[in-house]
């Protein structure tokens, strides 16, 4: 049957009227928050017992610190591998570590991808970095159209430095990016590595009022760092993974939030992983830090809050652990989980979980990414036999027009 052309113009026409509204994030105070969603202001620290994702706007002065990711290379269907997410008061957003599944965790929580372009990586092992390439590209689809910047250590040599890790991530996805390029904002597809000297105390980020330090850790080889994030009088400080070190116990000294790792005891990894005491006692007593030692560095810089992190969830060997730092620590403290959230203010620091739908989509790409310069579409570069296999009659019509 063949339409008219008449006929063909009433159904664009009608089909031009029933168009839905696309879900586009709502401005609220200059920030995107997913459609419909209104964040309310907390007031004098009253907050809600869950942390509900865009529901709550973060005080001018305040600081929001977000676990998504606590755990480790052998990951457990709850522990993504090591991700912190800090937002500041000003509308900025600052991503330590992008271990692998953090991303997963990262989309529960329906953020502006666009905010999501700085990530300071602690180390080049996969549970602190294995996520970058999927934040780089799911970003990107998601809302991002600036490059998304790495800061990360040097190494011992060239090849084992940041720089050489994000050149290889680069090349190592082409067809990936490439195919993408032109349908989405050229700039989003760019991914650039900040390489600074891992042997020195030094700061890296000095901008907008935000000041972020790197400082050497001790962890098998040359390469490895802890950041401490200052702004607006409050101070977070994220330990890479370390055994306790000097740098540590010196830069993180009276700071607000400290999270450090706390790997097992050697009894608890001999058990869990089957390694013999000597070796277990080097994996978590020479190259990491474990609880009883924890428990000594917090006593030792004694930090409003002590967060530790970087073992397995599992509720006995949660119990065990916390028993072992509190054998030299009785300070403020928080054994972090995937979302667990912590708000940081001068007078009060509120903790507690994150409550998400477990099938969140991000809030979506907002008009600046949909304005944001593009080139053509890949698919203008397939070869012509390829294209000419196409089984048009298997295609499906337009049902709107395609301008
Ligand atoms: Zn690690
Ligand atoms: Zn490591």
């Amino acid at each position: 049957m063949k339409i008219g052309i008449k006929a063909g113009l009433a159904i664009m026409m009608a089909s031009l009227l029933a168009l839905p509204v696309l879900a586009k994030p709502d401005k609220v105070d200059g920030n995107n928050y997913p459609s419909g969603r209104i964040p309310q202001e907390i007031k004098n620290n009253k907050y809600p017992r869950s942390y509900f994702p865009n529901t709550e706007k973060i005080g001018k002065d305040e600081m929001r610190i977000t676990a998504c990711g606590t755990g480790m290379p052998t990951q457990t269907p709850t522990n993504a591998a090591a991700c912190f997410l800090v937002e500041l008061g000003n509308g900025e957003s600052f991503l330590f570590d992008m271990g692998v599944g953090a991303t997963d965790r990262l989309s529960g929580l329906e953020l502006d991808y666009s905010k999501l372009d700085k990530v300071f990586a602690s180390h080049l092992h996969t549970d602190h970095v294995g996520d970058v390439a999927s934040l780089w590209v799911a970003g990107w689809v998601g809302g991002r159209y600036t490059p998304l910047q790495v800061w990360g250590p040097s190494g011992a040599k060239p090849e084992l430095g940041t720089k050489a890790h994000i050149d290889h991530i680069r090349a190592a996805w082409q067809w990936d990016v490439s195919g993408r390029a032109g349908a989405l904002p050229n700039a989003g597809g760019e991914i650039i590595a900040h390489e600074f000297d891992y042997s020195k105390t030094t700061v890296i980020y000095n901008e907008n009022g935000v000041k972020i330090t790197s400082f050497p850790a001790i962890h098998v080889m040359d390469g490895s760092v802890s950041f401490r994030l200052d702004w607006n009088d409050l101070s977070f400080v994220f330990g890479g993974d370390s055994a306790p070190n000097k740098w540590f116990l010196k830069e993180a000294k009276n700071a607000d939030v400290v999270v450090h790792e706390s790997f097992f005891t050697p009894e608890q990894w001999g058990k869990i992983s089957g390694m013999p005491y000597k070796q277990s006692y080097w994996v978590t007593s020479i190259i990491h830090t474990p609880p009883q030692s924890f428990g000594k560095i917090m006593s030792s810089i004694k930090p409003r809050l002590a967060v530790a992190y970087h073992y397995w969830n599992h509720r006995d060997v949660e119990f065990e652990m916390h028993q072992a730092i509190r054998t030299t620590y009785n300070g403020p403290l928080v054994m972090a989980a995937d979302m667990t959230v912590i708000n940081l203010k001068k007078d009060h620091i509120e903790v507690r979980e994150v409550t998400f739908n477990h099938e969140a989509w991000a809030q979506g790409t907002s008009r600046e990414w949909d304005t944001a310069p593009r080139g053509a579409p890949a698919t203008g570069r397939m070869s012509d036999w390829l294209k000419a296999g196409t089984a048009k009659e298997m295609q499906i019509p337009p049902t709107q027009p395609l301008k």
